[in-house]
Parts: structure tokens; C-alpha cells; sequence
């Protein structure tokens, strides 16, 4: 479904991976050079035209986050090649878990899609009548697996990630999961908004330390709303991809169940789909933002 993205050539650095919007290198020191593209993604394609700043708005998210975070990171430091010069940080080279650390304290995507099925969410038996943005009583732990470029990420039980992981890891990944949702949620309340849902990874250093890795509470991570507007039973407006998920639907003429690649986007919608990303940045942080 996807094409694969082009990654810029960095002198010093390897080429390791490309995912729809990062592009990961490794530095002669080892160490690991993560590189957020302005590439955007809608219904698992990657768009062929991409919003201008984007990159820079979520590692500047990102990185502010893991500062109000008390817990251990993998960032060593911001200080990258000029080609990448505010989109990129350099950070610890870890054994990821090959586990998609999701917290959900509301419902919504395929948390709803699973409760519809089954009332389940990953083993997790939720009560009656919950319908579309539903807050939950308590925030839950639904792991998913890792897919493949262009796939979708797999919910999988509690136990899935015990016969991983083993017990005391999945335990400790669903502890610290839940706990930064929980820090997360009450911090993004008091500016207005919602943290919906979130997914963390996490990684060991050769220590044992267990680290928190990846990206952290991005829009492209994360369902944000604006707190004002919820109304459950309804989709949420939101701050991510709901201007660019809505003018492919509903405005672009394109079929998303044609398997045509979707249309460039509109100068208008990329202007609007920016400002949405650094207004949400720019609301949590109190910063302004820079380019
Ligand atoms: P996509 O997110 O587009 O579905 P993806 O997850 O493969 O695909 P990215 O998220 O762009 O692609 O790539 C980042 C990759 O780097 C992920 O595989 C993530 O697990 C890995 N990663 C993040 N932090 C570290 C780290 N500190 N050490 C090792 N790997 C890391
Ligand atoms: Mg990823």
C-alpha cells in the first residue's frame, strides 16, 4: 500500500530503517541518529506531499515531554547534522521490546472496534454502552504488535506480552505504561486537552535499565482532542490527521477502498493541517514555535 520513503543521505551516518515518518541512522559513535520527516500518513499510505514543519513541531513535542517526564529516556542529545538541524535527536542505541506499549483512557480507533466485536479490548472486559469517545473508568494496558511497513498493528492480550517479555517485564512495562498516561493526561488537561490514548516504546540498556524510547505523546503517537468539544457518541475533532483524513474523504474525489494511491493534498489543507500541529504543540508547551 505504501511506496517506500526517501531518506536524506547524512555524511557519518548509516542508513538503518525508514518508517512512514522517521528515518533512523547510526552514528560512528553507535549511538543512534532518529530524523522526523515532514512525511505524512493517512489511511497507511504515505502522502506524496508533505506538511511543511512537521517534523520539527513533533521532535520539539517530543523532546518537551520527555523533560516533564520522570522517568529514563533514550535522548542524548539535539545537537545533529545540519541536513536534520531540529528534527532529529541523537539517542541511546537500545534492545527495543517488541512491544507496542498502548494506554487507553478513552475509546476510540481499534479499542472500539475490538469492544464492538467482542466488549473485550485486549482480554480486557469493559463495561456495557460504551460507545465512540467514551472516557473509561480507569486508563487501560492494550499492547500491540509491531507490523511491517504498511500493515496494521496488532491488539494482543496481557498475556501475549508475558510469554514475550516474560512476567516481571510485561509487568513493569504495564506499570510504567499506565503511569506516564495517567502524568501525560492530567498535564495536557490543564492546557485544554485530551490524551486520549498513547502508545510508548520502551527498550533495555545492556544494564537492564528499562528506557523509554521512540517518540513520546506526539500527535502521531497519541489521540489529542480538544477538551472543549468532546462529546462521546460521536467522532472527535481532533489535532492530528483529521484534516487530511477528512479532505480524503469527503472533499478529495478520492476512493480509499480503490487501492489508488491518495491525491496530493490541496495548499489550503496543508496550511490548516500545520497551523493544527503547532497550535497543539504550542498549547501544551506554553512555547512558541520556530521553524
Ligand atoms: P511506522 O511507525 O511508520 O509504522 P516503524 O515503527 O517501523 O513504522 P518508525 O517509528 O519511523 O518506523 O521508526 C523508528 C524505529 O526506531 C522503530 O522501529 C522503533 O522501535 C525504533 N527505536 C526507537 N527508539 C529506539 C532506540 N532508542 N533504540 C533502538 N531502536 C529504537
Ligand atoms: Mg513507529
Amino acid at each position: 500500500m505504501t511506496t517506500l520513503p526517501q531518506a536524506v543521505e547524512i555524511p557519518g551516518a548509516k542508513h538503518l530503517h525508514s518508517g512512514k515518518v522517521r528515518d533512523l541512522y547510526e552514528l560512528e559513535s553507535g549511538d543512534l541518529l532518529m530524523v522526523a520527516s515532514d512525511r505524512m500518513s493517512a489511511f497507511d499510505w504515505i502522502l506524496s506531499t508533505p506538511i511543511p514543519d512537521k517534523g520539527k513541531v513533533l521532535t520539539a513535542m517530543s523532546l518537551w515531554w520527555f523533560e516533564q517526564l520522570g522517568v529514563p529516556n533514550h535522548i542524548i542529545s539535539t545537537d545533529v547534522p545540519a541536513e536534520v538541524a531540529g528534527r532529529a535527536v541523537v539517542c541511546e542505541k537500545l534492545e527495543m521490546f517488541p512491544v507496542e506499549c498502548v494506554a487507553r483512557g478513552y475509546l476510540s480507533g481499534s479499542g472500539l472496534l475490538d469492544y464492538n466485536a467482542t466488549g473485550e479490548v485486549c482480554g480486557i472486559p469493559l463495561g456495557a454502552g460504551l460507545v465512540e469517545g467514551s472516557r473509561l473508568d480507569e486508563p487501560i494496558f492494550t499492547p500491540a504488535t509491531k507490523a511491517d511497513l504498511g500493515e496494521h498493528d496488532e491488539n494482543v492480550s496481557y498475556d501475549a506480552v508475558v510469554a514475550t517479555v516474560g512476567a516481571e517485564t510485561a509487568d513493569t512495562l504495564r506499570k510504567l505504561t499506565l503511569d506516564l498516561y495517567r502524568e501525560a493526561h492530567d498535564r495536557a488537561e490543564q492546557c485544554g486537552i485530551i490524551l486520549a490514548d498513547t502508545k510508548f516504546e520502551f527498550g533495555a540498556r545492556a544494564d537492564g535499565t528499562i528506557v523509554l524510547a521512540d517518540e513520546v505523546l506526539t500527535p502521531d503517537s497519541s489521540r489529542f482532542w480538544p477538551a472543549d468539544q468532546w462529546q462521546p457518541g460521536r467522532q472527535q475533532p481532533s489535532y492530528d490527521k483529521q484534516i487530511v483524513r477528512d479532505w480524503l474523504q469527503f472533499e478529495s474525489g478520492w476512493d480509499r477502498h480503490s487501492g489508488e494511491a491518495p491525491p496530493p493534498l490541496s495548499d489550503e489543507v496543508i496550511e490548516r493541517t500545520r497551523s493544527a500541529y503547532i497550535d497543539a504543540y504550542e498549547r501544551l508547551t506554553g512555547r512558541t514555535f520556530t521553524s
